[in-house]
């Protein structure tokens, strides 16, 4: 057993290295893939639950990988907060998702909301306020039309800070979203000390049910407590009618998800706008 176990070590630690150097090679690509301008946006429609029209959209980073094709962001977005690549990347992000916004509410000639991602990095960054005022002013977007996505974990990490600049971040207008709410720390209580305006309830927590609540309760509950917060509530991850019925009787606001849309090109997303106004 013994030298079975020290072969199978042996056997684990090519691919260990392999995995390490498989990283290392995206993290050489992902360097100059921003000058390269190999990134592109994304958006996916977020609906309105009440008369399912489309308010919102999120913008969601693609890479074009010149030999690999598409890379999920599931697999570079880690690398890039890790060698802190995520400060250029995110700031590109943030200026190319306010120049779009503007020119399709120009286009549409009605309001549209975008809503960016923002990795804790960035937030740590002294100067996020200020970029963030820098791209309204530059692109001149309505601030309400902004949106920005923040972890619950990069909420917690220095919460007297954070809470002066999400401050001063909403004094600017913008809107200030939890993404992926349920999956990380889960308290209500906290959000309290931030001027947070909507909470993006993660796929795991619509569907999660145990034998003394329902899936239904469960949401229901949270719902009614997010809105005596003054928040609004979009469920994401929505794949099913079910789900979308259960969400509207919940008196959840909005919902994203595949059932409706997946993210998509620029383009793309101006003709499903330019249709629904039409008819
Ligand atoms: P996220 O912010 O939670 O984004 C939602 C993810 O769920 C997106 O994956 C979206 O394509 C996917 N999704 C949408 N509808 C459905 C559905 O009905 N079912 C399922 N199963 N999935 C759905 P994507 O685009 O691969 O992005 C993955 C993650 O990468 C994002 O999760 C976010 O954490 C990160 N990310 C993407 N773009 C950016 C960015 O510009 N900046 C930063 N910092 N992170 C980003
Ligand atoms: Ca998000
Ligand atoms: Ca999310
Ligand atoms: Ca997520």
């Amino acid at each position: 057993a013994k030298a079975a176990g020290r072969n199978r070590a042996r056997f684990f630690e090519p691919e260990m290295a392999v995995a390490t150097r498989e990283r290392m090679t995206l993290e050489t690509s992902l360097r100059p893939a921003l000058a390269r301008g190999e990134f592109e946006l994304h958006y996916q429609p977020r609906i309105d639950l009440r008369d399912m029209s489309v308010l919102g959209m999120e913008a969601l980073i693609r890479w074009n990988h010149p030999e690999r094709g598409r890379v999920s962001p599931q697999q570079f977005i880690p690398i890039a907060e890790e060698t802190g690549l995520i400060v250029q990347i995110g700031r590109w992000v943030l200026e190319e998702a306010c120049v779009q916004t503007r020119r399709l509410i120009d286009e549409l000639g009605r309001t549209i909301c975008v809503s960016v991602n923002v990795s804790a990095r960035q937030l740590a960054h002294q100067t996020f306020v200020d970029e963030v005022r820098q791209v309204l002013l530059d692109t001149g977007l309505p601030p309400a039309c902004l949106e920005l996505e923040l972890t619950e974990s990069a909420l917690i990490d220095d919460i007297e800070r954070t809470a002066h600049m999400l401050r001063e971040l909403h004094e600017l207008g913008v809107k200030l979203a939890v993404d992926d709410f349920g999956t990380g720390y889960s308290g209500l209580a906290y959000l309290r000390s931030f001027p947070i305006d909507v909470l993006k309830l993660d796929r795991s927590f619509v569907l999660q049910h145990d034998e003394r609540i329902s899936a239904f309760d469960f949401v229901k509950a949270f719902v009614d407590m997010a809105h005596a917060l003054k928040m609004s509530v979009v469920a994401e991850g929505v794949e099913t009618l079910d789900v979308v019925e259960f969400l509207r009787s919940a008196a959840c606001d909005e919902a994203q998800g595949y059932y409706f849309a997946r993210p998509m090109p620029l383009g793309e997303l101006r003709s499903l706008l330019a249709n629904e106004a039409c008819g």
